[in-house]
């Protein structure tokens, strides 16, 4: 499997965790003054689409003969591309007009070449697939003989498969501070008084970071906990009418 943007060319390794890789889609091209990777297209063999391994990575790949409307098939890549290329255009209100641009076929031909070439040698020495941990972990069976687990060689002939990636929002990251008794902190940095926070709705203590699944549930239970007992712990207010 490799995912390519419009022009057909590899842009990010595969492997990484979700909320790294999912930055991707976000670089701005100046010069070109468009998002080249808005979309990516994930593009995989028959092999892997006929793969009876029900590995929970396998998702978003539908197991043998499930349905699937979201996927695209080809006998050939120019076959494939004509048929991204014809979905995108029925999904033009969604994709902000993405189409695929003319480069797109020679490009993946040669960016196909050079990925078997690197899964061959076991080094992908593009985007380091394989290298972290997490991309070795978070990856179903291994192809027999592939020297880099999270690697192997397009079949020669089709038919090949698409499917179309955007990303989305797992959860938010900014909004007010909180300090560790998730009391919301005024711009001064001192509590306002009575005013706690906990989750989406505030910065979040990982701060740029992304512990890994969890991370954002989890801080949201403990800093609601927390939120909770401070809450509780307030002085009873007037309630005046
Ligand atoms: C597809 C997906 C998969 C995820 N997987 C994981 C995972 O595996 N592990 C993990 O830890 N995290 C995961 N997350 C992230 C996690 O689910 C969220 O970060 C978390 O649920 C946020 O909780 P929250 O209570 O802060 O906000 P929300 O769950 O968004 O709750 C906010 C609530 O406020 C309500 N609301 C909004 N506006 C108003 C209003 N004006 N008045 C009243 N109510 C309002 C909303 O309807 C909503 O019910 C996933 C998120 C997604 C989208």
């Amino acid at each position: 499997m490799v995912q390519v943007n419009k022009y057909g060319r590899r842009v990010v390794n595969e492997k990484m965790a979700y909320s790294d890789r999912a930055r991707i889609h976000g670089v701005y091209d100046p010069n070109r003054r468009e998002y080249p990777n808005l979309l990516l297209f994930m593009l995989y063999d028959d092999a892997v689409a006929r793969s009876d391994s029900a590995h929970v990575m396998r998702h978003p790949i539908p197991m043998p003969g499930e349905d699937a409307d979201y996927v695209i098939t080809g006998d050939t890549w120019e076959d494939l591309a004509a048929n991204v290329d014809g979905r995108l255009a029925t999904l033009a209100g969604h994709v902000a007009g993405t189409r695929l641009d003319p480069s797109f076929v020679p490009n993946l031909v040669a960016t196909v070449a050079r990925f078997d070439e690197l899964a061959r040698s076991g080094v992908d020495l593009d985007f380091g697939r394989g290298e972290a941990p997490i991309g070795r972990a978070w990856h179903g069976p291994i192809r027999e003989g592939s020297p880099n687990p999270t690697m192997a060689p397009f079949a020669e002939a089709g038919p090949y498969h698409c499917i179309i990636l955007g990303a989305a929002t797992l959860d938010t990251n900014g909004g007010p501070v909180i300090d560790a008794g998730a009391r919301v902190l005024g711009v001064d940095g001192t509590p306002i008084p009575g005013l706690y926070g906990a989750g989406n709705c505030i910065a979040s203590p990982a701060g740029e970071g992304y512990w890994g699944p969890g991370a954002t549930i989890g801080l949201g239970i403990t800093f609601g906990h927390l939120a909770g007992l401070g809450a509780a712990a307030e002085p009873v207010k007037p309630f005046d009418l």
